[in-house]
């Protein structure tokens, strides 16, 4: 099931996207609205009854949470590839060692949807870089959950680009401010459900700028996977429904080239993720 939030006719709605491409509205603002409803599958299912379909092109696609209750949960340099790159752009030594995960956050006041823009903040800095990533969506409040029953609380799937700015995000030693900037976190298309993506996922990753392949990792490369991440972080403290984790991103950002190959306006990004899809979004 591919669960979208959309604009018709001014009203904001979340929805499904049915077998036949025709969008299924519900009865909720958002996708994170609809898990404050304890009975949204029974919803959902009456939902996808009801001969209410509206068209694809009479909608306007938004992120499927464009508005998260709170910042993202990132993973830092989680492919090993991604942190040579790192180490290298940064001029530090890297062991190959990587015994615990690294985790930041990111604030989102507003995802960007597929289609939408990046924002350059060329006024604050001088290499706007991209990086594709697997998101997972927590479905419900979850505390000291073990490894087998992290599925359980995983809602679905879904792209991010953690556009990030890189010489704010070293000038500032931490990389919150570099990564969280108005526009920094395209999201979509849409949520697949956790049912029609075989856990763990085992799904290629990719991006390219302005047609040319960046990235092409896949998730099977994560050093610390979905279970291992949702496991540790659970044991300390609650993960609400609605909290989006970014799992981190493979090889290929533009610090990672020689020399670096930074975005600028004009430039046209995708991410692509197997069995979800792909957004793009373009520089301004
Ligand atoms: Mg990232």
């Amino acid at each position: 099931m591919k669960l979208i939030t959309f604009v018709h006719n001014g009203k904001q709605s979340a929805g499904v996207v049915g077998k036949d491409g025709s969008i299924v509205p519900l009865p909720y603002c958002s996708v994170d609205d609809m898990l404050w409803d304890p009975g949204w599958r029974e919803t959902v299912q009456k939902a996808a009854e009801s001969p209410n379909t509206l068209a694809r092109q009479e909608v306007k696609l938004l992120a499927p949470i464009p508005v998260p209750r709170q910042d993202l949960i990132c993973l830092g340099i989680n492919y090993m590839e991604h942190a040579e790159e790192s180490a290298r752009y940064k001029k530090e030594a890297f062991g190959g060692e990587r015994p615990y995960a690294v985790y930041f956050s990111k604030r989102v006041n507003e995802a960007v949807a597929d289609g939408g823009y990046i924002e350059s903040h060329s006024q604050l800095t001088d290499s706007l870089d991209y990086e594709c990533e697997l998101a997972v969506v927590i479905g419900k409040d979850c505390r000291d959950v073990g490894k087998e029953e992290v599925q359980d609380y995983i809602l679905g799937y879904t792209i991010i680009n953690d556009v990030s700015a890189r010489d704010v995000q070293t000038r500032h030693k931490q990389w919150y401010f570099g990564k969280s900037l108005d526009g920094f976190t395209p999201m979509g298309p849409w949520i697949v459900t956790e049912d029609e993506i075989p856990y763990p996922p085992r799904l290629s990753v990719q991006s390219f700028v302005n047609g040319e392949l960046r990235q092409d990792g896949n998730t099977e490369k994560l050093i610390f996977d979905i279970g291992h991440v949702i496991c540790e972080l659970s044991s300390g403290m609650t993960l609400k429904a609605g909290t989006i984790i970014a799992t981190g991103t493979p090889a290929g950002a533009g610090m990672g080239f020689t020399p670096p190959k930074f975005l600028k306006p004009g430039d046209v990004v995708t991410c692509r993720i197997q069995g979800i899809g792909e957004i793009t979004n373009t520089v301004r």
